[in-house]
């Protein structure tokens, strides 16, 4: 009993402080995605990929969150676009506050599109509200077809769904039709979206749609 009331008033300060940035983004005019997936699906390739395609057109500042190392914040950085690196020493999601304080490290103030990397996992970063406008799901071919019904809520609070590494088809036990009726079941409005960050293939379709809700903020 006491385990559950110490979560709920965790998830409670959570809720305040992402509520306080949610405020503070759309004050700002920024959009913000948080990005989730279990870990290797690609989120950093995914994020390298759009801002190679949108940087010209929109302004793009990423939050990095990670168990250890800022490899993934240097791959970004590369791109020449502003980068914080959250290294949680361990803790498997990223809460609101710390979100609140990387933001704080952006000196820019033009950011149009701020995207949130959070940690690889599919389970707490589903509970765990940062502020972000939607949450976008990457589901890799290489994990098989049956993710969404094994971690319901993740894909049932994301408002897109990736289907990532499709050039891997051939070589893996994943049916894509299977992935997006089990996707579809959990949560009917999902936008669903094809892709391999590899060959480019799928890549314009997800560029066009994020470009465009990022407009319409
Ligand atoms: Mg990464
Ligand atoms: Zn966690």
């Amino acid at each position: 009993m006491s385990i559950i009331t110490i979560e709920r008033k965790v998830l409670e300060k959570n809720e305040a402080i992402a509520a306080a940035n949610r405020k503070k983004f759309k004050e700002r005019n920024i959009f913000t995605m948080n990005l989730v997936s279990s870990p290797g699906s690609g989120k950093t390739s995914l994020v390298e990929r759009t801002i190679a395609k949108s940087k010209s057109k929109i302004k793009i500042a990423v939050i990095e969150g990670d168990v250890q190392t800022d490899l993934d914040a240097k791959r970004v950085e590369a791109f020449n676009v502003p980068v914080v690196q959250i290294i949680t020493s361990g803790a498997c999601h990223l809460e609101a506050n710390l979100v609140r304080d990387a933001f704080e490290k952006f000196s820019d103030n033009d950011t149009e599109l701020l995207i949130i990397e959070n940690v690889g996992n599919l389970v707490c970063p589903a509970t765990y509200d940062l502020g972000e406008d939607i949450k976008v799901v990457i589901a890799s071919t290489t994990e098989g077809d049956d993710k969404p019904l094994k971690y319901p809520a993740m894909f049932r609070n994301s408002s897109a769904l990736i289907i990532n590494k499709i050039d891997l088809l051939p070589y893996v036990n994943c049916s894509i039709e299977q992935l997006k009726r089990n996707a579809l079941a959990i949560n009917p409005s999902l936008k669903i979206f094809q892709t391999s960050c590899t060959t480019d293939e799928g890549i314009d379709k997800w560029i066009e749609w994020l470009e465009s809700i990022v407009k319409s903020r």
